[in-house]
């Protein structure tokens, strides 16, 4: 019988870590052979909400569950983690400034990327979701220099999922049909869901699409503002569909993207297609063994280095924000 592996989730009393909980027990993080022990980090305000959270989960009996552990202490969370979920951030609220943020979640990231690289497993994965996730990556990384880089990623895996499912509705194909979609970037407004290399069975998507207005005017802005129609829709934001991507994320890393195929995460860039390298940027990549690549040779465009370049920017800046406020 295997090991169980370790998975830390912080913020998992909140809305994503309800939906996440569940189904990582369920063995659809890692795979359903695959037993796990669940390590919940919260806020002490939060501890009770978590201890009920952990009584559901003993409730539903999950035959891969080995065990829970709830804490407000990062240092113990994290103790021997193999896989983290940063899910717990701060939310912007309204008439906050950018700085104040950046630096609100820098005072969480900066101690939970310490704690990581002081007590985390050797082969430990880390995958920010709580926004802003490329920067609050970045400041985690910053803070475990023992750790290596390419184990901090973000999450742009909603993203992409939300890109196939416009595109499969817009062209009437399943979303199994199509491949290779990427997301360019930050996770922010500026994204950028590129369907250039994208194929729809077989076929170049843009040439299947043909209409270059609908990208453009649609599709774009529908994939990039989807979690703003979600609250407007639901009158709460995206939980389930984003615990969804981080599952997929995760287990892609873990288990690998089918031959032909790709993914989108925010990783560390090495350079690639002109993005500074440091920063925590979405990228094509193939997975295997655990281990990932940046899809390496595509054509750029106009249309798309335009836009790459404005999320980039975007991400630099918020890079020089954190910075001159001494958190990296
Ligand atoms: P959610 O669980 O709904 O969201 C958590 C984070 O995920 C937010 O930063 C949110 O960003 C982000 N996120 C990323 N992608 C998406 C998406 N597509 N849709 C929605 N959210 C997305 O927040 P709750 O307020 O319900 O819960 C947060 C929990 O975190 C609370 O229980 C709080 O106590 C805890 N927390 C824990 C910390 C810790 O463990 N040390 C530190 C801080 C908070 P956005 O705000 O932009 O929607």
């Amino acid at each position: 019988t295997r090991t169980p592996v370790n998975v830390t989730v912080t913020g998992a009393a909140g809305q994503i870590g309800y939906a996440l909980l569940f189904r990582i027990a369920a063995g659809h993080l890692l795979g359903a052979d695959v037993p796990v022990n669940l390590r919940l980090l919260e806020i002490t305000p939060a501890l009770k909400a978590a201890e009920g959270t952990a009584m559901e989960l003993d409730d539903a009996a999950f035959p891969l569950l080995r065990g829970i552990e709830i804490s407000d202490d990062a240092n113990v969370a994290f103790d021997g983690a193999n896989v983290a979920l940063l899910v717990g951030a701060r939310p912007r609220t309204a008439g906050m400034e950018r700085g104040d943020l950046l630096s609100a979640n820098g005072g969480i990231f900066k101690p939970q990327g310490k704690a990581i690289n002081d007590h985390a497993a050797d082969d430990i994965k880390v995958l920010v979701v709580g926004n802003p996730a490329n920067t609050n990556a970045l400041i985690a990384r910053a803070a475990a220099p023992d750790v290596p880089a390419e184990r901090f990623t973000a999450m742009t895996r909603l993203d992409h999922n939300r890109a196939i499912a416009q595109l499969a509705k817009k062209t009437g194909v399943q979303v199994a049909d199509i491949k290779r979609m990427t997301i360019w970037g930050n996770h922010s407004a500026t994204q950028y869901p590129d369907v250039f290399h994208a194929e729809i069975a077989g076929k170049k998507a843009a040439e299947v699409v043909n209409d270059e207005a609908w990208l453009a005017e649609t599709f774009i802005p529908t994939v990039a503002k989807r979690g703003a129609a979600i609250i407007e829709a639901r009158g709460a934001s995206s939980a389930a569909s984003a615990a969804s991507a981080a599952l997929d994320h995760v287990h892609t890393w873990v288990n690998g993207t089918a031959d032909g195929d790709w993914t989108s995460m925010a990783v560390v860039s090495d350079g690639s297609y002109g993005v500074p390298e440091g920063l925590i940027s979405s990228f094509p990549v193939t997975t295997k063994d655990g281990a990932y690549e940046i899809v390496q040779g595509l054509d750029i465009n106009d249309f798309s280095r335009a836009r790459i370049d404005a999320s980039v920017k975007e991400l630099e800046e918020e890079r020089e924000a954190v910075r001159s406020l001494d958190l990296i």
